[in-house]
């Protein structure tokens, strides 16, 4: 699997591309400029899911245009992220002049502990950090952690945004420090 990441035209959040050793298939986890990401993908590559990290704009405003694209392509979140996908106060696309709408039968409910399978044997097992946001979910993928907003090093946890839990974030962020231990932490921003 070959890991790396674009960021993002908005608020330099990252996007990252997850790749099959044989190059036929993709995730990523959030999705933001889906042009510039398409452009590290060969074009027989297929991008089978999207890992969304949380269900604010910088993170998810390329589903529309990936899922024309990839028509497929499934999108994990949480039970909190059904609503917030479609509602563009809770997603805060609608601060953005770009309301996002995103609902239907690709998007797959997970929960703490689910396992996705991404490849053969690579497998991303959710954590549910709630916080920053109530659909703020850790992927842990081999010796990765994948973070969102949830806990990015060195930066305190916005909480201060609709949806946002000062007391929740401060549990999560204890929870994800221990899970931290050994794995490289790859946060939702640059
Ligand atoms: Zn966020």
């Amino acid at each position: 699997m070959k890991v790396e990441y674009i960021v993002n035209q908005v608020f330099t959040s990252r996007s990252y591309i997850l790749s099959s050793d044989d190059g036929k298939s993709a995730w990523l986890v959030d999705v933001g400029d889906t042009d510039r990401i398409l452009e590290r993908l060969s074009p027989e590559t297929r991008v089978a899911g999207v890992l969304l990290t949380h269900v604010h704009y910088d993170h998810i405003y390329g589903l529309p245009s990936l899922s024309f694209r990839f028509p497929d392509c499934k999108v994990f979140t949480n039970e909190a992220g059904l609503s917030c996908l479609i509602d563009t106060r809770l997603n805060m696309s609608r601060y953005h002049d770009d309301p996002i709408a995103y609902g239907g039968d690709n998007v797959v409910v997970v929960k703490d502990r689910d396992r996705i399978r991404l490849f053969d044997d690579v497998f991303a097992t959710v954590y549910e950090t709630p916080g920053h946001h109530p659909t703020s979910l850790c992927f842990r993928v081999g010796d990765r952690l994948f973070t969102g907003d949830a806990y990015i090093p060195g930066v305190k946890v916005v909480t201060t945004l609709p949806g946002g839990d000062k007391i929740l974030a401060k549990e999560s962020l204890e929870r994800i420090k221990v899970l931290a231990e050994g794995l490289a932490v790859l946060p939702g921003h640059d």
